[in-house]
């Protein structure tokens, strides 16, 4: 387990060792999860597509009306990078609607928003993962990335009991997506990704490897898709900005083998990680 000891955090602007941050527990992130949150990975000291991150967090914002200025939110990511050494990790940033006077459903005026954020050392090897499918028991605003996780919590959790790392999810028997990655199939050569909308989160990883892929004349396909389509396909991985693509090994609940060698879905991983360690933006 990682200890907090000497993470190096940002509370309100104010850069400091995470154990030294002192955070009111009138925090809307805390009593409501009126919040949201980035995840910035970074390769060789160099952030991986951050404008798109940065895009998602403001359209996050948008979405709860939580004013801030950007612009220090950006100069802040940037700070926290030179206060660590290490080549390979990331930054987890959450903006709260700000600290109330008391708890209130309904938002005071004039309220700060308030900003907290960490930055952690991170290996990226590719990952082989077990698999449970469960209930996607989520709200109806899944495209936005809040920090209210708790149906994701507790299928995760459902999961590890057997041996799972990580969850499909499904709403009627239709897939939405991982726990904290997005999915994709092959079946006979072809890439299956369920489409965005509000059951999804549009994740970046996603939005890369579907860039990457058919500028590489590979055929891929956004739609709605059962778990019976799952039964059908030769590999599956799931994707995220920390997991990259992770295959999927087994699934616990569906009778199923995949095939770990398969070709598409190791082009695929070879694609993503020449992009990941050539393009990131140089400092
Ligand atoms: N879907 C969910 C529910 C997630 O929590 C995440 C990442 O944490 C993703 C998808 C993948 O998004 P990204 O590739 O931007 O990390």
């Amino acid at each position: 387990m990682v200890s907090n000891t000497d993470i190096i955090g940002t509370y309100n602007g104010k850069i400091d060792l995470v154990r030294n941050l002192t955070i009111s527990p009138f925090s809307r992130a805390y009593t409501f999860s009126d919040s949201i949150y980035e995840v910035i990975p970074f390769y060789n000291r160099n952030f991986f597509y951050f404008d798109k991150h940065f895009t998602r967090l403001s359209n996050s914002l948008n979405a709860l009306a939580i004013e801030i200025n950007l612009q220090k939110v950006k100069d802040e990511l940037y700070e926290l990078l030179k206060h660590v050494t290490y080549q390979n990790g990331y930054i987890y940033y959450q903006i709260s609607r700000g600290t109330d006077p008391i708890r209130n459903h309904i938002q005071v005026d004039g309220l700060e928003a308030e900003t907290f954020g960490y930055i952690l050392e991170h290996d990226y090897k590719t990952q082989e993962l077990n698999i449970k499918i469960v209930d996607d028991l989520r709200w109806g605003r899944c495209d936005i990335k809040s920090t209210s996780l708790l149906a994701n919590v507790m299928g995760m959790n459902e999961a590890k009991k057997e041996n799972c790392q990580e969850i499909i999810m499904h709403r009627d028997g239709i897939i939405t997506e991982g726990g904290a990655s997005n999915i994709f199939f092959v079946i006979d050569g072809i890439i299956f990704t369920p489409a965005l909308g509000n059951n999804i989160l549009p994740g970046i990883t996603r939005e890369i490897l579907i860039e990457l892929v058919r500028s590489n004349g590979i055929e891929i396909r956004e739609d709605k898709f059962l778990i019976d389509d799952l039964l059908k396909s030769q590999s599956i991985w799931l994707t995220s900005s920390t997991k990259c693509i992770a295959p999927v090994r087994k699934i616990v609940n569906l009778d199923l083998n995949l095939d770990l060698n398969e070709p598409v879905m190791n082009r695929c991983i070879a694609i993503l990680d020449k992009e990941f360690k050539s393009n990131s933006i140089n400092l």
